[in-house]
């Protein structure tokens, strides 16, 4: 039996292969020693961490350049060109925000006016191919938008083809998690906490949802429960969203409004 739980938002997708950042224009990281204000380290050991961490930069941010690979859509594609775009032929939407630079830079005026030609964010044509075969795509992006940059070693899954986590791993383990709770759900008996699963004495305050039980519709209506403490919070919240988003009928909405929060039982 499957309960429609609202499940909470992936995180961004991020390719399991770890990437680099790379960027149209020489990215512009300066060592620690140069941006620092103060001392540097005292210690040899202090010296060399830092050191460490200025190549692990050098080494992360790469200049991009034709021939690298970069994902798009959750797909590997090669670099095949990468050009400025021509003063007279940029978009709408890049046209507006360089005016709204300009005018930002004249009312606050921080760092050196912004040039067209070099602005941090004037568009750029990128001409990228499928790896591994296909037509090729024109794409227009921000200079200063920070491309995943793939090794020439990696990982796609068998099955779809698509680079890990595909769409269907996300899924599974979607599901997986639903079925985890669906079966937890499932076990706790009526009358006790929808949330932790624990009984709700009498000494102790309680919300309750009217109408159909959404976590459990095996059991009668009003029977959606929870402990009204701190720790059972989030499931109220999740619980209310829900039940919210449902057709209640005003009078048992009402009726839950009168209830109200931290009705004793
Ligand atoms: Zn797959
Ligand atoms: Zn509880």
């Amino acid at each position: 039996m499957r309960i429609p739980i609202a499940v909470t938002p992936g995180l961004r997708w991020r390719s399991r292969t770890p990437t680099r950042s790379g960027h149209i224009d020489p990215p512009n990281w300066r060592p620690m020693s140069e941006v620092r204000i103060g001392n540097g380290p005292s210690t040899v050991e202090g010296r060399i961490q830092e050191a460490e961490y200025d190549r692990r930069r050098r080494e992360h941010n790469v200049h991009l350049q034709p021939g690298m690979l970069v994902v798009l859509n959750r797909a590997p594609y090669r670099v095949v060109e990468i050009r400025e775009r021509p003063d007279d032929l940029w978009p709408e939407r890049f046209e507006e925000l360089w005016t709204k630079a300009l005018a930002d830079w004249r009312r606050h005026g921080r760092g050196e006016e912004p040039q067209r030609a070099t602005w941090r964010d004037r568009p750029v044509n990128v001409v990228v191919a499928p790896d591994g075969g296909g037509p090729r795509e024109h794409r227009i992006g921000r200079a200063s938008y920070e491309w995943a940059v793939l090794p020439e070693h990696y990982a796609v899954c068998r099955s779809c083809g698509e680079l890990p986590p595909c769409r269907e791993e996300e899924l599974d383990r979607e599901v997986g998690a639903q079925l985890a709770v669906s079966e937890r759900l499932m076990a706790i008996p009526a009358g006790n906490c929808m949330g932790c699963g624990e009984g709700i004495s009498h000494r102790q305050k309680s919300e309750r949802f009217p109408g159909p039980n959404l976590w459990r519709p095996d059991l009668p209506e009003g029977t959606a429960r929870f402990h009204a403490r701190g720790e059972c919070a989030h499931w109220v919240d999740r619980y209310r969203e829900q039940w919210k988003a449902q057709k209640v009928p005003v009078a048992a909405e009402q009726a839950a409004l009168d209830l109200g929060e931290g009705e004793v039982l």
